[in-house]
């Protein structure tokens, strides 16, 4: 028996239920893992109010855990009961004490990775990787704004981007978010309510804009977004915590300097097998280092996750946010 938080409907944080059920034997190709902590991802509120669909109801949630192999199905090699591994992706589901999962999409971890900070980085850490290496690869020099930058992937990918050697901006909400984003290498917060944030990006870069934007905010920022960026600059929209930006026309990037756009999913870019692991390994890489420090600054029991629901959908939280089976 596992417990497991199902929904029989999409909606608000009430609809996910707490329920025990029977797991059984992995099939081919599967592994049954026990987590030891879960990762609450902004894309998971996403899935739960149906503004991303779910392939069917009643359905499972979560995209993110941590734990050990509990048994092995056939045909699977490379994998033992007792391994400890991590996932981020896959079929919703991760909110569970124990899940069935095909065994290409876990990643082996390093000692120096514990269980819960594999479940606090490993989706948000790949999410930074990506984007700052694969999407627009950030180099010395450059200046970037990232929004949301005391969330879960925004402090990640300060403190990775400057160790890049660029000049981070960064919005933020609060006072308090501001100093976090500031002490984890966001060079410029800036507040939404104390000011026009394209206004300040072009004040603080001399009147050029920055190289690239990454906008998970989406809805509410996108067109102020594209105002913040130079001549040939890379809009990278990861993310619609305002809600889903609406439709324009292409003419607009050329008016405003022949910039790209893009739309990226994690999800396509771990697809191969050899990207994950190659992705996992950077990202253990700067965690071990200590280029990127993770801090869980919310821990909710599995059974308490509508609360954690309605902290991250309030922007009550800062960092990573970590279920406790
Ligand atoms: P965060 O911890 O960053 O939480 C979301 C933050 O967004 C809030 O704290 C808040 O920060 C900001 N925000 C701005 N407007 C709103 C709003 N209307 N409602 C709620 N929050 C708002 O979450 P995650 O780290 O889990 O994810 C960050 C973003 O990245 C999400 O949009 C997520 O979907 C996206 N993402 C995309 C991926 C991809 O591959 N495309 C992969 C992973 C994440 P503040 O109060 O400071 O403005």
């Amino acid at each position: 028996m596992s417990k497991t938080i199902q929904m029989t409907t999409i909606g608000g944080p009430e609809v996910m239920q707490l329920i025990e059920q029977p797991l059984g034997e992995p099939g081919p190709g599967e592994v049954r893992v026990r987590h030891h902590a879960i990762g609450l991802n902004f894309i998971d509120v996403y899935f739960r109010s149906g503004v991303y669909p779910l392939p069917s109801l009643p359905s499972g949630l979560g995209k993110e855990g941590a734990g050990v192999v509990e048994a092995v199905g056939p045909g699977v090699t490379g994998w033992q009961v007792g391994d400890r591994v991590a996932y981020a992706g896959g079929d919703n589901g991760a909110y569970s004490e124990s899940r069935l999962i095909p065994a290409a999409q876990l990643v082996r971890l390093p000692d120096s990775v514990s269980f819960e900070l594999a479940a606090a980085a490993m989706l948000k850490g790949l999410t930074a990787q990506y984007l700052l290496r694969r999407t627009y690869r950030v180099k010395p020099g450059d200046t970037i704004l990232i929004h949301a930058a005391a969330g879960g992937v925004g402090l990640m990918v300060c403190q990775w981007a400057k160790a890049l050697g660029a000049t981070v901006i960064g919005t933020v909400s609060t006072p308090e978010k501001a100093a976090l984003a500031q002490a984890h290498g966001c060079d410029h917060p800036l507040i939404h309510s104390a000011g026009h944030f394209p206004t300040q990006v072009r004040e603080l870069t001399g009147g050029q804009g920055v190289n690239v934007v990454y906008d998970s905010i989406g809805k509410d920022t996108f067109l102020d977004s594209l105002d913040c960026l130079r001549p040939l600059g890379m809009m990278v929209s990861f993310g619609n915590a305002s809600g889903v930006v609406e439709s324009f026309s292409p003419q607009l990037l050329s008016q405003k300097g022949s910039l790209f756009l893009t739309r990226p999913v994690l999800f396509h870019y771990t697809a191969q097998r050899s990207d994950l692991e190659q992705m996992a390994a950077e990202l253990f890489e700067v965690l071990a280092d200590g280029t990127v420090k993770v801090e869980i600054h919310q821990r909710y029991a599995l059974a308490d996750v509508a609360q954690a629901h309605r902290d991250l959908e309030a922007r009550r939280t800062t960092g990573s946010t970590i279920l406790i089976p």
